[in-house]
Order: C-alpha cells, then structure tokens, then sequence
C-alpha cells in the first residue's frame, strides 16, 4: 500500500530491526529489552516513550505467558497498538458546518502544501471550501496557496505581504459567510524564533474568529516535520502554548526513519495526530489510523 511505501525508511529503522533482533535472539531476557530500546530510541521513539513502551511489553508478555522469543513481535504491535488508540484518536473529518481550521507551524514543515491537500481533500468530500492567506510574512507562501486555489478551484482570500493576518482572516470570514463556505482553512505565521510575537498575533487572529464567528466549529491543527524526530516535540510544547491544538498533522514520513516520533508525538503530548503526509501528490496526506498505521509498519 501507499502508506506501507511511505514509511519504507522507518520500516527499516525500526522493524528491519527488531525482526532481526527476534530472529537471532534465543530467548526473553534483559539484554533482548535492551537491544529493543536502543532501536527504538535510535528510531526517534524517544526516552519517556521507549520506556513506557518496554514496561508495557514486559507485563503483557507475562499475562500471555510468553515463553517463544518468536512471539514477542506481535505482542509489540499489540502493545503499540493499544497505546496509539487509547486516547481519542479519532480520523480527521469536518463533524459539523461551518469549520473553521487554523493551520499552525514552524516555517518549512510543509504547512502550504498540507492546506492545500486538506483544501482538495474536503472538497472532493464535497464541502465548499475557502482558504485565508494568513501567512503574510511571506510572499511565496500567498503565491503558493494562489497556486493550490488555481489548481483545485478553491478561493484564496489574500492581501499583499505585511499586511495584518489577523485583517485576513476577518476578510475571509466575512466573505465564507457571504458564499456560505463550509469550511474555511487559515494559514498562520510561523516564525517561531519570535515566540512571544507569534503567540500575540496567534492570540490577535483567535480573538477575531471568536468575534466574527462563533457559530463555526474550531480546529486548530499543527504541521510537525517528521524529519526534524524529537525537535517536532519541542516545537508541539511551544506552539501548545500558544494555542488549543486539536489534532497534528505529520508531514515527510517518506522522508525519515524517524517515523517512530509518531509514536512520541502520541504518548508524550496530548493531542492526536490526526493527518500524515506521505508523500508530494494531494492523495499523498492520509487520515491517521492507528490500526492501518500499525499493520503497515509492522507487517
Ligand atoms: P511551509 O513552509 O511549511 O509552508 O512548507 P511547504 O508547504 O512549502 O513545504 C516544504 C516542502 O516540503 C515542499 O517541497 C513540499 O513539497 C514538501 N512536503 C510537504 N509535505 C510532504 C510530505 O508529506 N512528503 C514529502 N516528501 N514532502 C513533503
């Protein structure tokens, strides 16, 4: 499957791996926990979570009573599994009309292109669909999103760069009104150096949604860069702060072996990863099932 394909880097730095660490190992000992923890932390899995993970492991293998090093794999996906799925981690979908989704993230993650894929997605869903230029610290970032409103029929609503995101979001929101727009998508800044600065005018932008629009549903999602592994956490306990993050979409997964972060991302912060990206093309940004996820990078 295409998932299956774009995790093929993480599916050898993780479960090349641990196959290799079953296949040889002759039975169920400290040095085999070890061993798996060093895969896993060389995998972006990241400390808190490798441990958690091993704990978890070692207590199911005694309710199963598992003797069979052999077995111990699919005890491990079940152990995943089971921690990926036990919060609320439920796909992404637009739940009620009017949506409004704030889209947040460092500069570079892929926060363009993952609007306009969410903006072609909820369109062939059939919702009529706006996007707000709210990035206008960057002139290549309103031509971009020109770009993806061009190719998939969507309306970009934009002033010219430097102008006051938060004017374009009011502007964008008046006008979904006006066209009665289902889902309306924002860009935001995303300089993160200035962090007091990007959480004012995350706060500015909030205030006018609250506003202008308080009928709509709010989404808030924030782009993480699977390559970047355990500095996408770092950027999520900022940005956290400045913003009820409801759901996480993570891009370049193809690109990294770092694909465990998503499980990081999962047991450290407390927001579901809602949408991966696997890939350039539109059908490329998938729904995030932990089941589907799972059997694909292990299987
Ligand atoms: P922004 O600065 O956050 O708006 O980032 P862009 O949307 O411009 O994306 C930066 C680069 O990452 C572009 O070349 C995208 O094509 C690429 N990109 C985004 N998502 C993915 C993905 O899931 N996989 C791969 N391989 N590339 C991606």
């Amino acid at each position: 499957s295409k998932l299956k394909e774009g995790l093929d880097k993480t599916r050898k730095g993780i479960t090349d791996k641990i196959d290799d660490l079953f296949n040889s190992y002759g039975e169920i000992d400290d040095k085999l926990f070890d061993e798996l923890e060093e895969i896993l932390i060389t995998a972006d899995v990241g400390m808190q979570t490798t441990m958690t993970l091993i704990d978890l492991l070692k207590a199911e293998l005694k309710v199963r009573k598992v003797k069979d090093v052999h077995e111990v794999k699919t005890v491990f996906k079940d152990v995943v599994e089971k921690m990926l799925t036990e919060k609320d981690n439920k796909p992404f979908s637009i739940e009620k009309t009017p949506t409004i989704i704030m889209v947040i993230g460092v500069n570079g993650v892929g926060k363009t292109t993952s609007i306009g894929k969410i903006a072609q997605k909820l369109k062939d869903d059939g919702n009529r669909v706006m996007i707000a230029a709210g990035d206008t610290f960057r002139a290549a970032a309103i031509e971009q999103l020109k770009v993806w409103g061009d190719r998939t029929g969507v309306p970009v609503v934009h002033q010219s760069e430097g102008s006051d995101p938060a004017a374009v979001v009011f502007d964008a929101i008046q006008s979904a009104k006006a066209r009665k727009v289902d889902v309306l998508i924002c860009d935001t800044a995303g300089r993160l150096h200035n962090k007091v600065n990007l959480m004012n005018e995350l706060a500015k932008v909030f205030r006018v949604i609250e506003r202008e629009y308080p009928e709509a549903e709010k989404e808030v999602l924030l782009v993480l860069d699977a390559t970047t592994g355990q500095n996408a956490i770092q950027q999520a306990k900022v940005f956290n702060e400045a913003a009820q993050i409801t759901g996480i979409v993570l891009t370049k997964l193809d690109g990294t072996a770092k694909g465990g972060v998503v499980l990081a991302i999962d047991s450290e912060l407390d927001i579901p990863v809602k949408l991966i990206g696997v890939g350039e093309k539109v059908e490329d940004l998938q729904l995030f099932d932990a089941h589907d996820f799972v059997e694909a990078l292990f299987n």
